[in-house]
This record gives structure tokens, C-alpha cells and sequence, in this order.
């Protein structure tokens, strides 16, 4: 029996980092890919077990009940789930790195919890998948539960500091399961989210209004855009932020052009 990705429990895939009383343990660890590389410049990423689901990010909380095997190679821990959204099997790989290099204690230790925590009948349930076909009746709008849903990636862009002169970006990609009227709202949040903090220095003033309008072209192209959706965007992700940045521009040359 799969477990219903929907409105019962909101998006198994992405549920809010656990209360510290719901905590089982966490740990820092960095996030690695096949060849043990690290895959971004900021891998570094905090896990939270609870007693349904490891979160480790945002943007990816893995149910417990959808993990198939857990195991440590070359000191990298690997975590093998079913992600049934996307319908495949994933591999989350991280790595734990010491003064001295890799440390595989803290994996390791760090993957037995994980084990102690699994639901016993966690292995049937890879059984019973639905083929491509029956997608529709599996996934359910994450907000209202409606199953004409569809699967969403929408991207957040914003600034997170500046670290030794040099502007850094996060740029957060999100899987929603959204009905069209709930995917328009989330492009609108998004965009709110990304005209609040993707402007501040240089790229980000450039690349935000392309994040926004990157959203937007999704809903677009899947034509479920509305007019209201639509308007709200571009208003919230690009013409508040540019404006203010037009008017900080303005009110810097007229107090220059004062003696
Ligand atoms: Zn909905």
C-alpha cells in the first residue's frame, strides 16, 4: 500500500523541520554525489530525524516509511528511498568531514539511529507502486487535497550574506503537488520571497526578476496562469524591489548634488 502523498499530511516530501521536542537526533553533514563530491558551495546541511521523517532541507524531507536501504561506502553514508512524486528511487548521499579529512563515525552512528527509527513494515510498500498511468489518483494538491494536481518546481532566489566580498545567492528549488489554482498562489509567494531578499547587491538584482519570470513561464506554459496570479508577481518579485532600488538610486545623486 503506498502511503497518499496529498492533503493528509501536506507534501510527505517536504514537511516543516521538526519542533526540537519532536527531535530524535540531528547532525551537520555535507551533501556529496556519486563520485563524493561536494555539490554545491554550501552543502553543508543540518539533518533532523523525527519520528516520521528525516528532514534535510527545505526543499527535502524523506519519510521514514519510504526508505529502502541505508549503507556507508568509501565513509560516505548513502540513503536509498522511493520518492514516489517523481515515481523512482533517489539516493541522498553525505559525507561527514573532520579537521583531518572524512570522518565516518558520525555517519555511521548518525545511520543506526535512522535504522532504530524505521517503521517495521516499511518494505512492502515498494511492492505496490503505481505506474505513470494512475499518477493522477496517487497525488493530491498539498493544500486543498483536490487530485487534479500536478507536480511543480519553482525556484526561490535570494541573498543570504556577503562572504569575503563576494555576494552569495541561495537559489532554493521547491517540489510542490499543487491543483492550478494553488500552483498560482505558490508562484506568488515565491515570487514575494524572492523580491524580498534576491535584490540586495550584484548579480542578484539581475538574476531575481529571471527567477520570477522563470515561475511564472511554468505556469504559463502548463496554462493555468490567471491574469490576478500573474499580476501579483510581477508586482511583488520585481516592480516593489526595483522601485525601491530606483528610489534609493534617486535620493543618493540628489544628496550628492547638495553641498
Ligand atoms: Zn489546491
Amino acid at each position: 500500500m503506498p502511503f497518499l502523498v496529498g492533503a493528509e499530511q501536506g507534501n510527505a516530501f517536504r514537511r516543516p523541520m521538526p519542533q526540537s521536542t519532536d527531535m530524535v537526533a540531528y547532525c551537520k553533514f555535507l551533501l556529496v554525489d556519486e563520485k563524493g563530491r561536494y555539490t554545491q558551495r554550501n552543502s553543508s546541511i543540518q539533518m533532523v530525524l523525527c519520528k516520521e521523517y528525516l528532514w534535510v532541507s527545505e526543499a527535502l524531507s524523506i519519510p521514514l516509511a519510504a526508505i529502502r536501504n541505508l549503507g556507508v561506502a568509501d565513509r560516505i553514508g548513502v540513503i536509498t528511498y522511493f520518492d514516489e512524486i517523481a515515481n523512482e528511487s533517489r539516493n541522498l548521499r553525505f559525507t561527514n568531514l573532520g579537521f583531518v579529512g572524512l570522518k565516518d563515525e558520525k555517519v555511521v552512528a548518525f545511520l543506526e539511529v535512522i535504522e532504530e527509527n524505521l517503521p517495521i513494515a516499511s518494505s512492502e510498500s515498494s511492492v505496490n507502486h503505481p505506474n505513470a498511468d494512475d499518477r493522477k489518483g496517487v497525488i493530491a494538491c498539498e493544500y486543498c487535497g483536490s487530485r487534479e494536481a500536478s507536480v511543480y518546481v519553482f525556484e526561490v532566489f535570494q541573498f543570504f550574506g556577503l562572504i569575503l566580498l563576494y555576494y552569495s545567492y541561495r537559489l532554493t528549488p521547491l517540489r510542490y503537488v499543487l491543483c492550478d489554482q494553488h500552483a498560482g498562489k505558490q508562484v506568488v509567494t515565491c515570487s514575494l520571497r524572492t523580491g524580498l531578499l534576491g535584490y540586495l547587491g550584484f548579480p542578484g538584482c539581475f538574476a531575481a526578476p529571471w527567477y520570477v519570470c522563470k515561475n511564472l513561464w511554468k505556469l504559463h506554459r502548463d496554462g493555468v496562469a490567471t491574469f490576478k496570479d500573474t499580476v501579483l508577481s510581477v508586482v511583488m518579485g520585481i516592480g516593489v524591489p526595483v522601485s525601491l532600488i530606483a528610489g534609493v538610486i534617486y535620493l543618493l545623486e540628489t544628496s550628492i548634488g547638495e553641498p
